[in-house]
């Protein structure tokens, strides 16, 4: 019997997922296919188990991460802390039965790039400006906690003391070390949007750091590439989540 995973989300056809895993499987002659679940409403979550008992594993991407929790028996601690999941493991329980533990990969995903960034280690507490307040921009600052870094959101609703606004955010960068884009801006098909601030104030002290992966380059890089900077995409961390839900689900094989 083929062993199946997939992906749940909405809009998900150009999904890197599909691709990264179906190839793994034939790489690795593993019997397993990976396909894409593009749930109109998490409503229909429950039917998708239903009518695919083969499932043995599950990523979730936008915008069901949250939405997804109250269909799950059980969180790790990273996914309850972020209140969000992006990985399901079926772990089977003695009887036949299975529950289902919902996971959190998108900091560990991101740690995992800044160890071998030579920048990162000769900043022994870096200080990092994240712009963007969802769940991206959530998980990076959890990473970044943990590294010993300090972080401040950059919102256009800025609420609290953890969130500055764009406006203030030119005045920051001097003193910042990393700056983070954790919007939408800038991704495919909308590659001529970027996040709006000064780009003239970065100096290649800076690391420019994406979360978008398509396009390679976004707009965002490039005006960082133009006033020196270091500059990193997301398609790493994407690399990283992917194989951190591969074990996740082998802890059950
Ligand atoms: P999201 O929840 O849709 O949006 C993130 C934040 O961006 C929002 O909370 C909002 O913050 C800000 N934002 C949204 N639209 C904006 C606009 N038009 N102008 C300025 N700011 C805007 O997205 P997400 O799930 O956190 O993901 C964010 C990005 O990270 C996406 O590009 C996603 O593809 C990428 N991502 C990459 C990886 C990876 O492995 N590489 C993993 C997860 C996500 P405010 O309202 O506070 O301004």
């Amino acid at each position: 019997m083929v062993a199946e995973y997939g992906l749940v989300g909405k809009g998900i056809s150009h999904s890197f997922s599909g691709k990264f895993f179906n190839e793994k499987f034939l790489r690795e002659k593993i019997d397993a296919s990976y396909n894409l679940f593009d749930l109109s409403d998490i409503s229909l979550f429950p039917s998708l188990l239903e009518d695919h008992p083969l499932l043995k594993g599950l990523n979730v991407t936008s915008p069901y991460k949250r939405e997804i929790i109250p269909f799950l028996d059980i969180l790790s601690p990273e996914a309850k802390e972020l209140n969000a999941v992006n990985v399901i493991q079926f772990e089977k329980i003695p009887g036949g039965s299975r529950r289902l533990i919902g996971h959190n990969t998108d900091a560990r995903g991101f740690l995992q790039t800044l160890g071998p960034l030579e920048c990162f280690y000769k900043l022994k507490k870096p200080k990092a400006l994240i712009l963007g307040t969802g769940g991206a921009a959530t998980a990076v600052a959890y990473a970044l906690k943990k590294s010993g870094g300090s972080f401040r959101f950059v919102s256009r609703n800025p609420v609290g003391e953890s969130m500055i606004s764009y406006e203030s955010l030119n005045s920051l960068i001097p003193t910042s070390d990393i700056i983070i884009n954790a919007t939408p801006l800038g991704m495919y098909p909308d590659e001529n949007k970027c996040p709006e601030f000064d780009y003239s104030k970065l100096c290649p002290r800076h690391l420019c750091y994406d979360l978008i992966y398509n396009p390679e380059e976004t707009l965002f890089m490039k005006y960082a590439k133009e006033r020196g900077a270091m500059v990193k995409n997301g398609l790493e961390m994407l690399i990283n989540q992917a194989m951190l839900s591969w074990e996740i689900w082998s802890e059950d094989k």
